[in-house]
């Protein structure tokens, strides 16, 4: 007899088949690159998932790479640093697997067949290699805001006109994905984005200006790249995510919140307009909204650690202090203008986050020269709407060297 599903009865049995899928992660060797890989090691363990790995990319990380191939055994690894090819090659030669280089080889290594690509890049340089994934249809897995930030309507039209699936893994947008009604989302009245607050968040004006780079990376619930810690120290992060979430959701950016929530238990909420508010919650560990990517629309277990709601006790909520936080108001400034507006923020920010982590500008200075940029930008170029990919590189560009100009001033001052 057939299997009924009749509301109220029993569902019906999942199917037992372990999920094929061929898999990229771009990125493999940073945090969450490094997370996506012990978790579908996890799911294969479990007899959950046949994954087979198209491609591995990092950056500079040698060492690592070589370790994730040799484990993993994709059919291709590539190194962005074109000068740690050879290394590459040598260190896995014998072992069937290609080697390249260079920052083609990764949008390269993009566009060869898998169906799942975990797009965990950090920064802009993630928006070429993303977008020729999401040409091409595969199901994007995305951890890498910042080419939503830089150039969301290109992201998401390509994925939308290929027919892959846009998942994201930032965890209050998977929070906010796994509760939204889109079919309905004229019934959603506000989207509500937690923020932990960071490392500074009890910190005066005057503590944060003496801050040092080590301080600013020590996150207190979430262990992350360095980048994304310094974005959550100074609340940039959280901007950033608000210009991310206004992408992925048809709700309007005015209708998105954001409320400090010390514990991350609640990792974002969507309220309806009957006065329903739907959360996600859970532990602080990327592996759970990696593992809602993998699976979508089913599950898969993960290694993370189940919330004990007794132990957490407590859940608080505070507003964000915009005075000690100017990169909330930026982040809003820069989508109401929108344009190349949100491409030149993240651009200023990327080069500012480095110079204060090299030690040539102070704390504070992150937000004065991203402020700084946004203003010299919108003096020369009436913000128009961004249709084209080429904009957003241009005005990225233009903003680094305005940054890198500001850098330098505050360094030989
Ligand atoms: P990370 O610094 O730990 O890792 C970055 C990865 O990108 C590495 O594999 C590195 O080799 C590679 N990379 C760096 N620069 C590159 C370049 N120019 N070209 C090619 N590859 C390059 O960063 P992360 O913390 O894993 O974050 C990755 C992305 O995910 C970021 O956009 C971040 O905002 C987002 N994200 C991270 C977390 C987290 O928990 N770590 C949470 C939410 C979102
Ligand atoms: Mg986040």
């Amino acid at each position: 007899m057939a299997e009924t599903n009749l509301a109220g009865g029993a569902a019906a049995l999942p199917d037992k088949k372990p999920r094929r899928r061929k898999a990229t992660i771009l990125g493999s060797t940073g945090s969450i690159g490094v997370n996506t890989l012990d978790l579908i090691e996890f799911a294969r363990g479990k007899g959950e998932a046949d994954i087979e790995i198209v491609a591995l990319t990092a950056n500079r990380n040698l060492e690592t790479l070589v370790e994730q191939a040799k484990k993993f055994r994709p059919a291709l690894a590539v190194i962005g640093d074109a000068s740690l090819g050879d290394d590459l090659k040598s260190a896995l030669s014998g072992t069937g697997i290609e080697t390249a280089a260079g920052p083609e080889a990764i949008e390269d290594a993009a566009m060869r067949d898998a169906d799942w690509v975990m797009a965990a890049i950090v920064g802009a340089a993630g928006l070429q290699p993303t977008l020729k994934a999401a040409q091409r249809g595969a199901d994007i897995a995305l951890a890498n805001k910042e080419c939503l930030v830089c150039a969301g309507d290109v992201v998401t039209a390509a994925i939308r006109k290929a027919g892959g699936r846009l998942l994201p893994v930032d965890s209050e947008h998977n929070a906010i994905f796994q509760v939204y009604d889109f079919e309905r989302p004229e019934r959603i009245s506000r989207l509500i984005l937690t923020a932990s607050g960071g490392p500074f968040r009890t910190w005066t004006a005057d503590e944060m200006a003496v801050a040092t780079p080590d301080q600013a990376v020590a996150h207190p619930n979430w262990s992350m790249g360095a980048k994304i810690s310094v974005d959550s120290a100074t609340l940039m992060n959280k901007g950033l995510e608000l210009i991310e979430a206004s992408h992925i959701f048809p709700t309007p950016h005015d209708r998105i919140e954001i409320l400090v929530h010390p514990q991350s238990v609640i990792h974002s909420m969507v309220e309806y307009v009957d006065g329903s508010v739907l959360a996600q919650l859970g532990t602080p560990d990327m592996r759970t909204p990696i593992a809602t990517t993998l699976a979508w629309p089913d599950r898969t277990p993960s290694p993370s650690a189940k919330l004990n709601f007794a132990e957490v006790a407590t859940l608080t909520f505070e507003a964000p202090d915009i005075k000690r936080f100017p990169a909330l108001r930026l982040t809003r400034e820069a989508i109401a203008a929108g344009g190349v507006m949100p491409a030149t923020l993240n651009a200023a920010n990327e080069i500012a986050v480095a110079a204060f982590l090299n030690g040539q500008v102070k704390f504070l200075d992150i937000d004065a020269i991203t402020e700084q940029v946004l203003e010299s930008v919108s003096r020369v170029n009436a913000p128009a709407r961004l249709t084209a990919l080429e904009d957003a590189v241009a005005a990225d560009a233009e903003a680094r060297r305005l940054a890198e100009e500001f850098v330098a001033a505050r360094a030989a001052a």
